[in-house]
């Protein structure tokens, strides 16, 4: 688990088993079944990783347990310090965890790379929180002072995706970690290879044994994680009928817990939009990481006059092929279900102005070319229901009013942006679109560090968001403290 991955190129490599890690140990999950890590570009098995239940979710509580008071002991930061050193390390392995992320998950090398630089940057959030988190303090009356601490919330664990590897798990690790709490981590086991390192990475960096975990599997695990009550607050990221089944599993024990779902994003594009910006901008929104990203473009709403911006689209989207520009998709099921929904919508009458079907760069892997579909209606399930492949549909409206209508009645809400040259109409759109994350000419408006990353209505479901201060405060406690003091009594040196 230890030992580097080989790759430097998209050639087919082989990876070495995923292990469960708990208590500083690689843990074989004995008697688990174990199922095939693919790499999506080869349709190849890369490595197997273990299904775990119940028993590995409670060993690797026991060891968090018992690992957490010292930790927890710590001065913040002398905790931050681990951050700072998986920081280096993380850069000192960039491209070797890039490819791991490439290999795994089928974004192209560029892509990878960008996400395990934005993992870092998140490590570095974390590296600033023992400035950030000194507590408010006040006298609030006469001799009586108030002060805010924050506390660990104890043994904590995060469910994460198969779309961004080692990124998602990086959006909670940093406050998770410097806030004092002992970590259990359940990869998607599509993609369970970049968190081994990770876990290897971390212990590099002089994280305690027992501070971080990981425990393999799929549903059985994360049911198991929802369940224990030994385990304090849960973090989880991925589709939304999961999400809120994780939700509301999770709070019967009472945990606090924060789930982020799928989403449904609108990009309303207006006939003043700047032409060379708005083509290749939302091109690369809805075919960036093939359009399996939480953020990615998924309807644009034309309002009036567009047609010479969506023939822009379609030509360039035209021009851009699988293989080196565009990766896989991530399973043969998820190809079927791409597919399907580009089938369905023809077949309701809408345009396919640029048809990905049956385009593929490798025999053996899983593909879908660049897809516009235009004249999509409200009653089609391409308009409303998240594909997460690199297919724009296209919905038509008259007036900006209807597309912001037909933005508010998405179920969704992670994210929605404007094309305009018009200050009124982006300020008309950002007061009243239903979604957390917004964009004024900006594809996919992730807030970086230090703004808070999470959406709104069934894109995510608790509350705040999972990144930035807010994920410092979900995986911390508040005590306030309030002392009255009558006299000063001990000297110090710094009395
Ligand atoms: P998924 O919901 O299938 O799986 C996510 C995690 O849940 C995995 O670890 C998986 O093992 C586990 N899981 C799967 N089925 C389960 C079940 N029935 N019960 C309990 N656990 C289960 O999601 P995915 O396919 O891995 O990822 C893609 C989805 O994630 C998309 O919907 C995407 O929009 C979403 N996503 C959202 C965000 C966000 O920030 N809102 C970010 C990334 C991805």
């Amino acid at each position: 688990m230890t030992e580097k991955f080989a790759a430097t190129s998209y050639e087919f490599t082989p990876c070495a088993d995923a292990r469960n890690w708990i208590g500083g140990q690689w843990v074989l999950a004995d008697g688990c079944e174990m199922i095939d890590v693919e790499n999506p570009r080869h349709g190849q098995v890369m490595a197997h990783v273990p299904l775990s239940g119940a028993a590995e979710v409670a060993a690797a509580v026991e060891a968090a347990a018992a690992a957490q008071p010292a930790w927890a002991a710590e001065p913040m930061r002398d905790r931050a310090q681990v951050l700072y050193k998986l920081r280096e390390l993380m850069h000192r392995d960039l491209e070797e965890l890039s490819w791991l992320v490439s290999h795994e998950n089928g974004k192209v090398y560029a892509e990878a790379k960008g996400s395990v630089l934005k993992a870092i940057e998140c490590a570095e959030f974390g590296c600033s929180l023992p400035n950030l988190a000194a507590g408010q303090q006040l006298d609030v009356s006469r001799g009586v002072n108030c002060q805010v601490v924050h506390e660990p919330v104890g043994v904590v664990a995060g469910v994460t995706p198969f779309n961004f590897p080692i990124m998602v798990p990086l959006w909670m690790l940093p406050q998770a970690l410097v806030g004092g709490n002992a970590f259990i981590m359940k990869p998607s086991e599509q993609v369970p290879l970049s968190v081994q390192r990770l876990a290897a990475l971390l212990e590099e960096a002089g994280l305690p044994a027992g501070v971080f975990n990981v425990v393999n599997g799929g549903r059985a695990a994360v049911e198991a994680l929802c369940d224990h009550e030994g385990i304090d607050a849960m973090a989880f990221v991925g589709s939304t009928r999961v999400a809120k089944q994780v939700y509301a599993r999770g709070s019967q024990t009472g945990k606090r817990m924060l789930c982020l779902g799928g989403a449904k994003n609108h990009l309303i594009v207006v006939p003043d939009a700047d032409y060379e910006l708005t083509t290749q901008n939302v091109l690369d929104s809805f075919t960036g990481c093939a359009g399996q990203r939480c953020m990615a473009a998924s309807v644009m709403v034309g309002v009036g006059d567009v047609d010479r911006i969506v023939s822009g689209i379609a030509e360039k989207a035209g021009a851009l092929k699988v293989g080196d520009q565009m990766g896989p998709i991530t399973s043969a099921a998820a190809v079927e279900r791409i597919t399907g929904y580009i089938d369905q919508a023809e077949q309701m009458g809408a345009k396919i102005l640029v048809d990905g079907r049956g385009q593929r760069a490798t025999d053996g892997g899983y593909w879908v070319g660049v897809t516009v579909i235009d004249g999509v209606t409200a009653d089609m399930p391409a308009s409303c229901e998240e594909i997460f492949g690199p297919v724009l549909s296209i919905v038509r409206a008259d007036t900006l009013d209807e597309a912001i209508r037909i933005e508010n009645e998405s179920e969704y809400g992670n994210a929605s942006s404007i094309y305009t040259t018009s200050g009124d109409v982006a300020r008309e759109v950002m007061a009243r679109v239903s979604a957390g994350m917004c964009g004024v000419n900006v594809g996919v408006p992730v807030p970086r560090e230090p703004f808070g990353f999470g959406g709104w209505n069934d894109s995510l479901f608790g509350h705040g968001n999972i990144t930035g201060w807010d994920g410092f405060r979900f995986w911390t406690r508040p005590r306030k403290i309030t002392s009255k003091w009558a006299v000063q009594k001990d000297q110090t040196w710094m009395s």
